[in-house]
């Protein structure tokens, strides 16, 4: 009896230890969870990787609607009797410009394609292609028959990238649709010139595109405070390969094999080294030129001063001010400087519309003064290096449209341009040796093209 009692309190009494174990190691373990979630380590591996596609993103706006809403709307459309066809053979041909708001639908309607016959273009091909996917600004071919309310020929064309075009067509009532690549041209192009008021004017003296000139300055925008680090004097070198249509119209230009500019009359000198695996600028001796954090994280060639130091005097890192000014036009796009995670987005007092991304458990940096975020971004959101953040914008304290750029280094502000950040891979030794043949055949050809 007294045996039967002992028993079953210690029985009790170690339910009871063991339901207050389990769940002393449940709240353990979600603590943990928590610890984990907000302490994301990013490995210097990962934020050096670079993928310049996602530069030119900013360079064309997008208007994505969803498919299933592009129901056509009878009101305000254009009468198709407003639009006068470009050729009338036995079918009309109207070439369409897409203007902020179309859609694929729109555009059909405003051609005289029937609300049905719309439908059905859309709706069969959309396995074949995206048709939210249309650039404000681009040109739709939209050539067709009617006989009677019966669609007896169609013929549609769509440029979808500098190197494919969409086409739909009848064939026995039947509607087809391939996406064709257009046949380019290539020419290599070597152009050099000296820095007399900016980078982006020396370069437009020299006949250079836009895209050329974006291209040379975000490459650089690594290495180079384009607000501070140009002088007068300075020089600019650039190879590259240029893809021309027929008509002759460059369409696109390939990742420059050699770029070299001269910053406060240094010359830092930059070959793309292309293998299966990644695709960077190195310096002669091999070494990786991608940094980490971008010195420049916004569109350069929109800066409002060549070499700001002089025109800008109080724009600059000192003891008062603990970060980097960039006097830009209202809604230049800013650029996260390097991999990491959204810490902080929002309104802080005199910084106004603010970002704090951290890149690491050691840096952080911080944009502010932006005119807006970008759209869909939060807090704890991955961002990746160059991701479009925001854009300028004189909110807080400003005197005038500028973006504020700081680096924080373990919770303090530290100058950007006295900053050694760590640089990417560095090539190999096999690597090495197909690397100096390359710079040997690349100078033979600069060579060449210099003398012409
Ligand atoms: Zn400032």
């Amino acid at each position: 009896m007294f045996a039967k009692r002992f028993n079953w309190k210690i029985g009790l009494f170690f339910l009871i230890i063991s339901i207050s174990f389990h769940l002393l190691y449940l709240s353990y373990n979600n603590y943990q969870n928590i610890i984990l979630d907000s302490a994301i380590e990013i490995t210097s591996d990962n934020y050096n990787y670079f993928e310049p596609p996602r530069f030119r993103e900013y360079y064309q706006e997008i208007i994505v609607e969803d498919i299933d809403n592009q129901v056509i709307i009878e009101d305000k459309l254009e009468d198709k009797s407003s639009l006068v066809p470009i050729k009338t053979i036995d079918y009309e041909t109207y070439i369409i410009e897409i203007k902020k708001g179309d859609n694929f639908a729109k555009i059909l309607k405003k051609a005289g394609i029937n609300n049905n016959d719309s439908n059905d273009i859309i709706m069969g091909g959309k396995n074949i292609y995206n048709f939210s996917k249309i650039y404000v600004g681009d040109k739709i071919n939209i050539s067709y028959k009617y006989e009677g309310k019966k669609l007896t020929f169609l013929d549609i064309s769509y440029q979808i990238s500098e190197e494919k075009i969409l086409i739909i067509n009848l064939d026995n009532n039947k509607i087809n649709y391939s996406i064709d690549k257009i046949k380019l041209n290539s020419e290599l192009v070597y152009s050099e010139g000296i820095i007399e008021t900016s980078l982006y004017k020396a370069m437009v003296d020299q006949g250079l595109s836009q895209i050329v000139i974006e291209e040379m300055i975000r490459i650089f925008s690594f290495d180079v405070d384009f607000q501070r680090d140009i002088y007068k004097g300075d020089k600019f070198k650039i190879l590259f390969t240029k893809k021309t249509n027929d008509d002759g119209k460059t369409v696109k230009i390939e990742d420059p094999e050699y770029l070299e500019l001269y910053s406060r009359g240094t010359p830092l000198t930059y070959y793309l080294f292309k293998s299966d695996d990644f695709n960077e600028y190195f310096d002669e001796k091999g070494k990786g030129m991608t940094k980490s954090l971008m010195k420049t994280p916004i569109n350069g060639s929109r800066l409002s001063s060549g070499y700001g130091m002089r025109k800008h005097p109080i724009l600059g890192y000192d003891k008062l001010h603990k970060g980097l000014d960039f006097a830009a036009p209202s809604g230049t796009p800013i650029f996260a400087a390097g991999n990491g995670v959204i810490e902080y987005i929002g309104r802080n007092g005199g910084y106004g519309k603010y970002i704090r991304i951290r890149h690491d458990s050691t840096y952080k940096t911080a944009y502010a003064h932006m005119k807006s975020f970008k759209k869909g971004l939060n807090k704890g959101d991955r961002v990746k290096q160059g991701d479009v953040i925001g854009y300028v914008g004189s909110t807080g304290r400003s005197t005038g449209p500028h973006l504020h750029y700081e680096i924080i280094k373990n919770n303090v502000q530290i100058n950007p341009s006295t900053l050694k950040l760590p640089s990417g891979r560095n090539l190999n030794k096999e690597e090495m040796v197909i690397f100096k043949n390359n710079i040997y055949e690349l100078n033979n050809k600069i060579i060449s093209m210099q003398v012409d």
